[in-house]
């Protein structure tokens, strides 16, 4: 794990919070439109000489703004591609003077399903944001690299169980127009329509570990008095959870939670240079788009 960067305050990083962000160097894909192409690869082969931090360095900072910062961001490249599953532990075990911890938000691709689920089942991760680049048929094209799209799709299923997260998409002309984030929409929709029903055989909520954590359901006494069911196997079959998640966290009015689009913006560099003629996207494009997704997430948000 090679940490490039730390932004020590961000208002934006993290929705509703004071927090940090740190850069994990590295990523599996590679986006011509990146505009941190220096933490995806490093061509003059030196990223151990350029600025790095260690692990003790970051733990002590969080350490002294324990009571000014609320949250931390973990982005990269793809911080699940190296990200140290007792580095978020550590992180964790810090407790400010109300004896709270910070919030951990991480920014993913989707490609580590499986890190993923570690990290949400020990409780290490309070806010998930996964990218999503395009419609199934078009991820290729636009990440320049072999994806596993049942690994993507393993994550969106995932993460749409999941308490607090949102997906979000860059838009850039030569690959996307409202058609596309239609496609988009039906695409998630057709992944996620069973989570949230009253259903026994929804994967995600028979592993759900945030189900302990949703204070929908902590607030439950006839789920708090039950002793046996955070090791319960049939939680499912529990009508107080199932019913807890179908009106308060997975499915408000049956949709998604957050989804955001960005609009393409050039900056100084890029990963391809191509990616420079671009034309920038018009906000006529996102309002519509906008409106698309609004029909499948009951929050859509425009970034600029
Ligand atoms: S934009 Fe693409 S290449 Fe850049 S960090 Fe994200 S996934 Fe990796």
């Amino acid at each position: 794990m090679i940490i490039k960067g730390l932004i020590k305050t961000t208002f934006v990083d993290y929705p509703g919070k004071i927090a940090c962000t740190i850069f994990l160097f590295g990523c599996n894909m590679r986006c011509g439109f990146c505009h941190n192409p220096d933490l995806v690869i490093d061509p003059t082969g030196k990223k151990y000489e350029s600025k790095t931090y260690t692990e003790e360095e970051i733990l002590g900072f969080l350490e002294k703004r324990k009571n000014y910062l609320d949250g931390v961001c973990i982005t990269g490249g793809e911080p699940l591609l190296s990200l140290k599953i007792d580095f978020l532990r550590k992180i964790k075990q810090i407790k400010n003077k109300s004896n709270s911890n910070y919030s951990i938000k991480i920014d993913t691709n989707g490609t580590f399903p499986n890190k993923l689920r570690e990290i949400i089942n020990e409780g290490l991760v309070d806010y998930i944001a996964m990218d999503i680049k395009g419609s199934k048929e078009k991820y290729k094209d636009i990440v320049s690299f072999p994806v596993d799209m049942d690994k993507i799709e393993e994550s969106i299923r995932l993460i749409s169980s999941f308490p607090q997260y949102e997906f979000r998409t860059t838009f850039l002309h030569r690959f996307h127009d409202e058609n596309e984030i239609k496609k988009i929409m039906e695409w998630l929709k057709g992944l996620t329509q069973n989570i949230g029903k009253s259903d026994n055989n929804n994967p995600n909520i028979n592993n759900n570990p945030n189900i302990n954590n949703n204070p929908n359901i902590n607030n439950n006494p006839n789920i708090n008095n039950n002793p046996n069911i955070n090791n319960n196997p049939n939680i499912n079959n529990n009508p107080n959870i199932n019913n807890n998640i179908n009106k308060n966290n997975i499915n408000k009015d049956n949709k998604l939670l957050n989804y955001y689009l960005q609009g393409f913006r050039k900056s100084d560099k890029l990963m391809d240079e191509s990616f420079f003629s671009e034309k920038e996207v018009k906000n006529s494009n996102l309002i519509e788009s906008q409106r698309i997704a609004s029909e499948y997430f009951t929050n859509v948000g425009i970034r600029v």
